[in-house]
């Protein structure tokens, strides 16, 4: 079904897999398109080294560890969303100010940099 909305103009990954979960046709693990390297910089810290592979890591997260009800990751992918908006943008995030920078794999990185220069 991914492939055939993907015959659509402009309808790339992201959003066939958006049309696949909001439409009700099927629960994927879909990842916000502006915003694949949140759960990535979150769970495994740095993002991959072009937007699709960032966007692969997202979804297999998304896969193994969020259960695959509508529900459920649609409420994933909204607070994926929101969160990148507001928070973790993609260029300068706000770490100082995220709730969960305390469990983020890329700002403790972040913060050993700092510790070992
Ligand atoms: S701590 Fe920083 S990098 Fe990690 S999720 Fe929050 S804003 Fe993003």
């Amino acid at each position: 079904m991914r492939r055939a909305l993907k015959k659509f103009p402009n309808i790339a990954d992201p959003g066939a897999d958006r049309i696949l979960l909001f439409g009700g046709m099927s629960p994927v693990a879909a990842v916000p398109s502006n915003n694949p390297h949140v759960l990535v910089r979150i769970q495994s810290g740095p993002e991959g080294k072009n937007y699709g592979e960032t966007y692969r890591k997202a979804q297999q997260m998304i896969a193994e560890g969020v259960p695959a009800t509508f529900d459920v990751r649609m409420r994933a992918y909204l607070l994926l969303k929101q969160h990148g908006q507001q928070i973790c943008k993609r260029t300068r995030p706000k770490c100082h100010a995220c709730p969960v920078a305390r469990h983020c794999k890329q700002a403790a990185m972040v913060s050993l940099r700092f510790v070992g220069s």
